[in-house]
């Protein structure tokens, strides 16, 4: 049963803190799932059951442009195939429902009109072209474009009204380094306005970025660790930030390392169809040659 979710224990990894721990499983159905998710899901899974907590599954169903009712489906079906099972979720129900980013949103408005109260969050009417052509820094760890200085709104301006229809970005604060111990890889720092700059809470289509909901939901979810791939590190800083805005403690954070394409030698992306769950299931692999090869593949 060599790399089997059934084998409780992961040699090196301490587990989390017993009984009421609390971990998730917090796929996009933007796609179908990969190599990459069963490693991470896999990761997720065994630390929560290895501690006797509970594990729940979360469909983060956000952006209705991306996300497809047959994605969702099929994310919750792989990860049974794969022997993975949460004890919550939108499939089992629990004492957190709805599961279902896309059905929580008055939560997210409530949360993000906070935000606007606090004046910690300004518009920003910038179309991304307008972005673009600013010609704005990149993050050295994510790539992700810097808001451009020069259409950020100074902290005194008098405070518009909050209109859904716009987009609404978080004020960092600027020069400040963000650290966090991270489970895995010890401690980590990022530096607002070089690491990363003003980011989306809210987007003018009226849904909330994912910053916001997965804030959101973690806390309201009683999340005690998350566990998710290296590609969100600076992510979590952004977070951590929101955290501290609404006063609210956060989890512990078990970052992953990432699967590779074979191809290309870069982390897989959803849009590699070859390396899907599916596809390989199709190829007759078993569930534990998909780990075995996940394994194999890491970056
Ligand atoms: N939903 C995100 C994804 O599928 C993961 C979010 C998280 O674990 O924080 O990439």
């Amino acid at each position: 049963m060599q790399g089997s979710p059934k084998e409780a224990t992961l040699p090196g990894i301490p587990p989390p803190e017993g009984r009421a721990c609390r971990g998730r499983i917090a796929p996009t159905p933007s796609g179908w799932l990969h190599l990459g998710h069963a490693a991470t899901f896999r990761v997720a899974w065994r630390r929560v059951r290895a501690a006797g907590g509970t594990l729940l599954y979360r469909t983060e169903d956000l952006d209705p442009h991306r996300c497809r009712p047959e994605y969702v489906a099929a994310a919750l079906e792989d990860l049974r195939w794969l022997g993975l099972d949460w004890d919550e979720g939108p499939d089992c129900s629990g004492p957190h429902a709805p599961y279902r980013q896309s059905e929580r949103l008055p939560t997210y408005r409530f949360l993000v009109e906070k935000l606007h109260r606090l004046g910690l969050i300004y518009p920003a009417p910038q179309s991304r072209r307008e972005i673009r052509e600013a010609a704005p820094p990149r993050s050295p760890h994510d790539g992700e474009i810097l808001f451009p200085p020069g259409f950020r709104r100074p902290a005194d301006a008098p405070l518009s009204p909050f209109d859904p229809r716009m987009n609404w970005r978080f004020r960092v604060p600027d020069g400040r380094k963000v650290p966090f111990a991270d489970r895995r890889l010890g401690l980590k720092a990022f530096r607002a306005g070089r690491d990363f700059g003003d980011f989306l809470v809210w987007r003018r289509d009226s849904v909330p970025s994912y910053e916001l909901a997965v804030v959101a939901d973690d806390h309201a979810m009683g999340i005690t660790e998350v566990v998710r791939g290296e590609d969100l590190l600076v992510s979590t800083a952004r977070q951590l930030l929101l955290y501290e805005a609404f006063g609210w403690s956060p989890p512990a954070w078990f970052h992953c390392p990432l699967v590779a394409d074979p191809d290309t030698g870069e982390r897989l992306a959803k849009t590699h169809r070859s390396l899907a769950l599916r596809e390989l299931r199709k190829q007759g692999l078993t569930p534990d040659e998909v780990f075995a090869r996940a394994d194999g593949q890491r970056l």
